[in-house]
């Protein structure tokens, strides 16, 4: 696709051209797997609008069988990690998608796969793929949806139906499929109280937890999403922060724990997957801020948080010396902080790097991030929330 293709959203803008990630990648807190790339939609918020691949037929880069090789085959890929499937187009937006999911999710499970597998979604999800996935758990598969939902009007997520998502809360429920409610972003229009309290009233209902999180925002973007969020081309840091948020927001979603206190809500997509599939943190997370003063954690996760951090050491030097010359850092400059809980390491790192070694470790990784780092800024390795308002 041509640069000079105009952004069917602004007259004005150009489209840029259409780029690809690699189909097996390390993110924050999941290995991401993108056979198919490229979304026919085209929400205002999306990182794949600077990418070129919003309002697009979607591609197809690998069979199923050939996605499951390259996944086994990744540095990035060990057993218990999670992996989330189909994070470059929304698998659920056309039959072509849905196929190539029904056929991957039967080569996973001849393969026996453990790891926990994430499907994302804001589309209807058709019955057949619904009776698709749940017939996937039953042979063993550990497949969660996170339904997408967060009160935002057509105006910024174009090509969505909100109904459609509201409606699959109580159907995959029903089918016995793990649902979380993914709430992120919130711009200022959908940060008004009936709206939120809408929002959290149908997935306190059906879903097992909310992982709420704030506006993503890349340096390219800013003046296009000013569009709709003015104070974003006015503020400094937007682009640094592991999320923006409005103010009403933010002050919303660390309170739902007064209204719904046996609802788990978490800032952190780690410690959602944890609670979800009973398993203690791994990522360094408990004990942060984030842990003590954010997340409202159901009091059996926090104890099983608790007791795993109990029987687990720090690493030590050597250790860390080991894993960062198995990730290709040997020889860079690093420091543990007094508590082992956090490992700084004093150079530029890719996120994905990072990301991984913070699973190898257990603990959180800082370091600094690479100018060409295709990959935002994560509150994983470091950058904080920005709240505006
Ligand atoms: S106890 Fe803390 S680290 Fe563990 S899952 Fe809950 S919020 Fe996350």
């Amino acid at each position: 696709m041509s640069s000079q293709v105009r952004d069917a959203r602004s007259g004005s803008r150009p489209r840029p051209p259409r780029t690809r990630t690699p189909i097996v990648d390390q993110h924050a807190t999941w290995i991401a797997v993108n056979p198919v790339q490229g979304c026919p939609m085209a929400c205002v918020h999306c990182f794949l609008n600077e990418r070129g691949q919003t309002a697009v037929r979607s591609e197809q880069f690998a069979t199923p069988v050939e996605t499951v090789n390259l996944l086994t085959a990744s540095q990035f890929y060990e057993p218990s990690r999670p992996v989330a499937l189909y994070t470059w187009t929304d698998v659920m937006a056309l039959p072509a998608s849905r196929a190539h999911l029904a056929e991957l999710l039967g080569v996973l499970a001849d393969r026996q796969f453990t790891n926990p597998l994430v499907l994302i979604t804001k589309c209807h999800v058709p019955d057949e793929t619904v009776e698709t996935i749940a017939a996937a758990r039953r042979l063993g598969l550990r497949v969660i949806v996170y339904l997408s939902y967060s009160g935002l009007g057509r105006d910024i997520e174009r090509g969505i139906r909100h109904e459609a998502i509201a409606d699959n809360f109580p159907r995959l429920a029903e089918a016995d499929i793990p649902v979380v409610h993914y709430w992120r972003p919130a711009f200022p229009e959908s940060a008004n109280p009936e709206k939120m309290e809408r929002v959290i009233a149908l997935a306190s209902r059906f879903a097992r937890c909310t992982v709420a999180a704030g506006l993503k925002v890349e340096r390219a973007p800013v003046a296009r999403l000013a569009e709709v969020w003015p104070e974003l081309a006015e503020t400094p840091g937007v682009a640094e922060a592991e999320g923006v948020y409005p103010r009403p927001f933010w002050d919303f979603i660390h309170r739902t724990w007064q209204q719904y206190p046996g609802y788990p809500l978490f800032h952190t997509n780690s410690c959602a997957l944890a609670y979800v599939f009973a398993q203690a943190d791994r990522f360094g997370v408990f004990r942060s801020t984030t842990c003590r003063t954010r997340n409202n954690c159901p009091t059996a996760q926090r104890n099983r948080c608790t007791v795993a951090a109990m029987h687990r050491a720090s690493p030590g030097a050597e250790q860390v010396r080991a894993a960062l010359e198995q990730r290709g850092l040997a020889g860079v400059r690093f420091s543990l902080t007094a508590d082992g809980q956090e490992l700084v390491i004093h150079a530029a790192v890719a996120t994905s790097i990072t990301a991984a070694l913070t699973q190898d470790l257990g603990v959180r990784v800082k370091a600094a991030r690479q100018d060409a780092d295709a990959y935002w800024s994560s509150g994983t390795a470091g950058a904080v929330p920005l709240v505006l308002g």
